[in-house]
C-alpha cells in the first residue's frame, strides 16, 4: 500500500508501506478522502508547522473519512463495509484537562498527522491505517466520503463558535475565507447569528463565503474603513494574520468577544493590549475541538450543514505532490483532498 510522507522541506515522496493488522480493540480502514490542511501545507512547503519541526519521514493528514476493511478481536462500534469519519485526536484520557471533560487541552495529547511528539504522530494521507475503534463514527446514508472527511474542519470551526458564547440576535465578523473561514460562516449561521461579515484579501475566498451564507463581504486589504468601527459583537479570527487580529479588536463593540482561531506567525508580536483593557474585550483562544466531532459527524450526515460547495477537488494519493500544490493556491481552491484512487494488494 501506498502512503505520502513528507521527509524534508518540499520533499514528499509516496513510497510504499507495508499494510497494517488490526489488533484488539482495533479497525483497519482504507482511506475514502483525506482534506489537506494548512498545517499539512506548512509541513510540505517549510519542513515545519510553527516549532513542530519534521524529525523523520512525516505521513501528513488529520482530516479523514474512510471504510472499514477489517475489524480486531473485540470491536464492536463499527462493522466491515462502514463508512466512518476518522477522528485524529488521542488524548490520554488521565490528565487534569481530560478529566475536566476538555479532552483538546490534553496535556499528553498525540494528534495523528503531526510532528509536535516524536517520534511523530503519523497521520491518514495513506491507503490503509489501523485505529482503535473510539476513532471511528460510523455514517449512514448518503453523504459521501468527501463530504464526511470535513468532520475535523467542521469540528474547529463548531468548537470556535461554542468558545464566542451565545450568538441568537448578534453581528459576527470572521476574518479569513478558506475552509476554516468558510465553515465557521456556518456555523454561526447554525447558532443563530442574526449577521454575518466576512473579510479575507483575495475574491474567491469571498465568492465562497458568500456561497455558503455570509451577509456581508469585505476586501481587507482595500478597504479597511469597513472594520475600523466597532458594530460586531463577536469576533473570529481565522486567518492567522497580525492584522486582521488588529481589526477584529477594532471592530468588535465595547465588551465584545474575540477568538482567535488561527495559528498567528512566531514572531514576536506587537500586542493590541491597551485595546483590549479599554474595550474591556474577552480575548479567547479556541484550538481544535472536543465534543464537537461528535456534532459535526452528525450535521454533515445529516446534510444539515452541507459542504459541498467548498470541496475544490480531489487527486488519487499517489499525486499528492499536485494536490498540496493545488490546495496552496488559494486563488484556485478551498479544500483539496487526497483520495485511494485504487486497491491495491
Ligand atoms: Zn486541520
Ligand atoms: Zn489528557
Amino acid at each position: 500500500m501506498l502512503a505520502a510522507r513528507i521527509h524534508a522541506r518540499e520533499d514528499l515522496r509516496v513510497e510504499p508501506l507495508a499494510p497494517p493488522v488490526p489488533g484488539p480493540g482495533e479497525v483497519l480502514l482504507k482511506l475514502g478522502a483525506g482534506g489537506i490542511c494548512g498545517s499539512d501545507l506548512h509541513y510540505y512547503f517549510e519542513g515545519r508547522n510553527g516549532s513542530f519541526v519534521v524529525r523523520e519521514p512525516l505521513i501528513p493528514g488529520h482530516e479523514a473519512s474512510a471504510v472499514v476493511e477489517a475489524i480486531g478481536p473485540g470491536v464492536t462500534r463499527v462493522r466491515t463495509g462502514d463508512k466512518v469519519a476518522v477522528s485524529p485526536s488521542h488524548a490520554c484520557g488521565r490528565c487534569e484537562a481530560c478529566r475536566e471533560g476538555r479532552e483538546h487541552l490534553c496535556t499528553a495529547m498525540r494528534f495523528l498527522g503531526s510532528a509536535s511528539v516524536y517520534p511523530h504522530a503519523q497521520g491518514l494521507f495513506r491507503e490503509r491505517f489501523v485505529l482503535g475503534e473510539r476513532q471511528c463514527y460510523p455514517v449512514a446514508g448518503e453523504v459521501s466520503l468527501g463530504e464526511l472527511a470535513f468532520a475535523e474542519p467542521l469540528a474547529v470551526a463548531l468548537h470556535a463558535v461554542n468558545r464566542g458564547g451565545s450568538l441568537l440576535g448578534k453581528s459576527v465578523l470572521v476574518t479569513g475565507a478558506g475552509t476554516i473561514g468558510c465553515l465557521t460562516v456556518i456555523a454561526a449561521r447554525l447558532a443563530g447569528a442574526r449577521e454575518v461579515t466576512v473579510s479575507d484579501v483575495l475574491d474567491r475566498p469571498l465568492e465562497q463565503a458568500r456561497r455558503v451564507g455570509a451577509d456581508f463581504t469585505v476586501r481587507a486589504d482595500r478597504d479597511a474603513a469597513a472594520l475600523a468601527s466597532p458594530r460586531h459583537d463577536v469576533c473570529y479570527e481565522v486567518s492567522g494574520s497580525f492584522a486582521a487580529l488588529k481589526s477584529c479588536v477594532a471592530a468588535v463593540k465595547r465588551g465584545g468577544i474575540v477568538v482567535q482561531v488561527g495559528t498567528l506567525p512566531h514572531e514576536p508580536l506587537p500586542f493590541v493590549v491597551n485595546e483590549v483593557m479599554a474595550k474591556e474585550i474577552d480575548l479567547r483562544g479556541a484550538f481544535r475541538w472536543g465534543i464537537e466531532f461528535d456534532w459535526a459527524v452528525g450535521y454533515l450526515a445529516a446534510r444539515r450543514v452541507d459542504v459541498r460547495p467548498l470541496l475544490s477537488g480531489q487527486y488519487p494519493l499517489a499525486d499528492a505532490v499536485a494536490a498540496f500544490t493545488a490546495a496552496a493556491d488559494k486563488n484556485r481552491s478551498t479544500k483539496v483532498q487526497v483520495v485511494c484512487a485504487q486497491d491495491r494488494s
